[in-house]
């Protein structure tokens, strides 16, 4: 059997798309491999986010290309795939500042790849991309296949938000929602598979407004109520929101949903009014801590994540500081935070007051000091506590590692079979990054 190899960058969506690639690929007998080495085929599945992410495609590709030569000499073909947003983003572009890749195929195309596999190989030294399709993705791939008990499900892509530092609106599209029984279907085929964690994607996962059976627009919530119908389907998650566009119902359905976790990620991006406004970000910071107070009235224990960036031009120390009030005040339980990166073409590049390099490095570095304070502490008063853990894989030191419902790490030694298993544990010790739990 030929062996594919995916080297996935970015977010949780391009993790989605490259199983589903995987998927797309097993009726040509592809079959996913480790190895880069023994590769016959390999793609990077490419993100266009940051300009770091952006450059980290030419060592990938370095290698790749030391990989493709070796098994040249051995009389092996390689064919090499250039995937994702980076595509979208540079079109046809792309082949001409990557030499060595054979077929580029932007996010929306990438049901397509048999077809563009089965081209390559008849005409091999033909180069071929495939960006914006007018054909329906999600109705062109195989039925998805759970590879472990947590899965996720694309529910919705693009977004119509445009943030102004944002590339996503320009990459994926505008706002695009799956119908409501083809995310019904690919629930069910993931839990027939093995999945008892179901987390749902989308850019602006709460726009979502996939059409019922009788061609009307559902809200997420109904859709949360719908796959907590599914059996065998124990925990149910989704991201990305945008604050302000949660609603009351999915508030709501945080109180009266077991299967739904009591976790969120919520990105503010900033604590500061003023950049708020210049990031183009429709709400304020009193409106974004309004949003967490419902969240909080619904489910008291509801653990929040956020994204920030630092840096962005115009920001000055006062709005930092804000950032830093914003941060103490929710106390959040994780956080994703990074240096504002200039992407070509959104209109935040276009700003005069671009911040230095080291100012933004000395920000990011307060900023990820205090984030990671509170996650200790908020891991820390887990202690003692019990929680039912989801156990999904066996570290190579032997210990089980599962999540917790709040989406903590949480390790455990066991000599019973734990996988795909929900555990209650007795949490002993905590660190910023895992707990450690005992049966
Ligand atoms: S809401 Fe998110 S995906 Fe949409 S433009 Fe803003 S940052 Fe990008």
């Amino acid at each position: 059997m030929p062996k594919l190899f995916i080297n996935t960058m970015g977010c949780q969506m391009n993790v989605y798309d490259s199983t589903r690639m995987a998927d797309a690929l097993k009726v040509l007998g592809y079959e996913l491999t480790d190895n880069q080495e023994e590769a016959d085929f390999l793609i990077i599945n490419t993100c266009h986010i940051r300009e770091k992410a952006t450059d980290k495609v030419f060592s990938e590709l370095g290698r790749f290309g030391q990989i493709k030569e070796r098994r040249q000499k051995e009389g092996k073909d390689t064919l090499i795939a250039l995937a994702g947003c980076v595509v979208q983003a540079l079109g046809d572009e792309v082949l001409r500042r990557y030499p060595i890749v054979d077929i580029a195929v932007g996010p929306q195309s990438y049901h397509e790849l048999p077809e563009l596999v089965t081209r390559w190989l008849r005409h091999k030294g033909q180069r071929l991309v495939a960006q914006f399709s007018s054909d329906a993705k999600f109705d062109h791939l195989p039925k998805a296949q759970a590879k472990g008990p947590t899965a996720f499900l694309a529910i919705q892509e693009g977004c119509d938000h445009f943030c102004s530092y944002c590339v996503v609106p320009y990459t994926r599209g505008c706002e695009y929602s799956r119908p409501l029984e083809d995310v019904r279907q690919e629930a069910q085929q993931l839990v027939d598979t093995g999945a008892v964690e179901i987390t749902l994607l989308g850019q602006n996962v709460d726009c979502w407004h996939g059409k019922d059976k009788k061609g009307q627009p559902s809200t997420l919530a109904e859709l949360f109520y719908e796959l907590s119908k599914i059996e065998g389907l124990k925990r149910l998650r989704y991201t990305t929101s945008y604050p302000t566009d949660i609603t009351k119902e999915v508030v709501e359905a945080h109180k009266s949903l077991p299967k739904l976790m009591p976790y969120i990620h919520l990105p503010i991006q900033s604590g500061s009014d003023a950049i708020l406004k210049a990031m183009n970000r429709h709400y304020t910071v009193e409106d974004y801590m309004c949003v967490v107070q419902k969240l909080k009235e619904a489910r008291p224990d509801m653990a929040i994540s956020s994204d920030f960036i630092v840096g962005f031009p115009g920001e000055t120390d006062k709005d930092f500081e804000d950032t830093l009030a914003i941060v103490d005040r929710v106390a959040y339980a994780q956080s994703f935070s990074f240096k504002y990166s200039a992407r070509p073409g959104t209109p935040a590049s276009l700003l005069r007051d671009q911040i230095p390099e080291a100012i933004k490095t000395e920000r990011l570095a307060i900023l990820q000091k205090r984030l990671l304070q509170h996650q200790k502490a908020y891991n820390k008063s887990y202690i003692g506590k019990t929680l039912p853990v989801l156990l999904t894989e066996k570290t190579k030191k032997g210990q089980w590692l599962g999540y917790s419902p709040y989406l903590q790490n949480v390790h455990v030694e066991s000599p019973d079979d734990l996988y795909g298993k929900i555990v209650d544990l007795r949490i002993t010790d905590a660190t910023a990054s895992s707990l450690t739990g005992q049966q």
